[in-house]
């Protein structure tokens, strides 16, 4: 049932680890939320259950041979089917929604995200790649066409969380938490004959294959700052890091008098995306709470740079700034998928960032086309290292 007072929206991922979280939101709150546009890349099964349950407006399956099959399951609804990379920017600038959940995993999300926001959409951000490859851009247009980018990312949450009530307040420092992943404490000797199944362990959060992978390496962390860069327009001096392996403080504000704001909680990505979805409500649900008795102790520790080099990179890339992220995120990109299809070690991931960010060619101020084609070409420098 549609009524006017539901927020509409427009899950692009949604069949990953966010994107069904996300529906499940909107199943707790059918009377706030609309699923109007759902898109997948491969699994056409999932998405055709989850257009039946939710009826939207648009269906999009990114691979254009499964289209058929999609079109048939449907065909006795009045769900639009299409398919391919170009239905979903197109859909991005459709009228049928009012929020797009950024929630495609990598590169992929940010041409659907970048025609969002020239239509003046509001957006929920998990897909952090888009801002790491071309932040500047993204936020320049969002400012532009007025399109509010509220962010997913749990510490990014925390921070924009921690901001409500301050926007006269400058901010002194952003304290970053990172669990560490499953392999903190480790040393380059074991970390040589890690395989993937034991990196698809993360000790605190359940998502997607991608992510859990750069949360191992702490490749996640460096994305997040860059990331955190941009969404809260910061120097990146202004930026840390903190291991905080029990995951409840998501991250801290640190005002210009000294003080901290954290915001807690048990790690459960719906409660980033529910508050991003009905901001600046906050809905009443009955997940589990947090339990200060339950918790001896709560801790902190420095990251391991030098074992974790793929963190030490990213802080280069936040730095220096220009094409660099979307040379470090390309890179990384691939990397990730030889890992995960077993053709490079764990540790082998961070050399082939680094050779990508020596030898692609860097440039200061870069155009969209600049970041597209950066993005190529590393992709290609890093596929010929790993003999693809
Ligand atoms: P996932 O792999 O579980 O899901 C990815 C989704 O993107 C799927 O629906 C898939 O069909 C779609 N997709 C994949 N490749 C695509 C392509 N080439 N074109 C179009 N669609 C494509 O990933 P996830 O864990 O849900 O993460 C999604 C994004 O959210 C990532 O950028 C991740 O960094 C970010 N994020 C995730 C979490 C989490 O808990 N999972 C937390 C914070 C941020
Ligand atoms: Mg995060």
């Amino acid at each position: 049932m549609k009524n006017i007072m539901q927020k509409r929206l427009a899950i692009f991922g949604s069949t990953g680890s966010i994107g069904t979280q996300a529906l499940d939101v909107i199943r707790a709150n059918p009377e706030l939320f609309s699923a109007e546009v759902l898109t997948a890349q491969t699994n056409d099964t999932l998405l055709v259950e989850q257009a039946l349950e939710f009826r939207p407006n648009v269906v999009v399956i990114g691979d254009e041979s499964k289209y058929k099959k999609v079109k048939e399951a449907l065909g006795h609804t009045d769900v639009k089917v299409f398919a391919g990379e170009q239905a979903l920017a197109e859909t991005a600038a459709m009228d049928c929604y009012d929020m797009m959940l950024a929630a495609i995993v990598g590169y992929a999300g940010l041409q659907p995200t970048l025609k969002a926001v020239e239509n003046g959409k509001a957006i929920g951000l998990a897909n952090k790649e888009t801002l790491v490859v071309a932040g500047d851009i993204v936020m320049d247009l969002a400012i532009r066409h007025k399109a509010p980018v509220i962010p997913v990312d749990s510490e990014h949450s925390a921070i924009f969380q921690c901001m409500v009530g301050e926007s006269f307040n400058p901010i002194e420092k952003i304290i970053l938490t990172a669990s560490g992943g499953p392999f903190r404490g480790r040393k380059p000797n074991f970390l040589v004959n890690v395989k993937r199944d034991h990196a698809l362990q993360h000790p605190n959060w359940s998502m997607g294959a991608k992510i859990t992978i750069d949360s191992a390496t702490l490749m996640n962390k460096g994305l997040e700052m860059i990331e955190a860069k941009w969404l809260f327009n910061l120097k990146p001096e202004r930026i840390q890091v903190v291991i905080h392996p029990q995951s409840i403080i998501h991250s801290m504000v640190q005002f210009e008098d000294g003080s901290i704001k954290a915001q807690m909680g048990l790690p459960d990505m719906k409660l980033p995306i529910q508050y991003a979805m009905a901001f600046p409500k906050r809905l009443k649900n009955n997940y589990p709470r947090f339990d200060f008795r339950k918790y001896e102790q709560l801790t902190f520790e420095e990251p391991d740079l030098r074992t974790f080099r793929n963190l030490a990179l990213a802080i280069e890339a936040l730095h220096k700034g220009g094409n660099l992220p979307c040379i470090l995120n390309a890179a990384n990109e691939i990397a990730v998928w030889a890992f995960l299809k077993n053709r490079i070690g764990f540790l082998d991931m961070m050399a082939v960032v680094e050779q990508a960010m020596q030898k692609v060619k860097f440039i200061e101020k870069p155009t969209l086309n600049d970041y597209l084609e950066t993005d190529l070409d590393a992709r290609e420098f890093a596929a010929s290292l790993i003999k693809l």
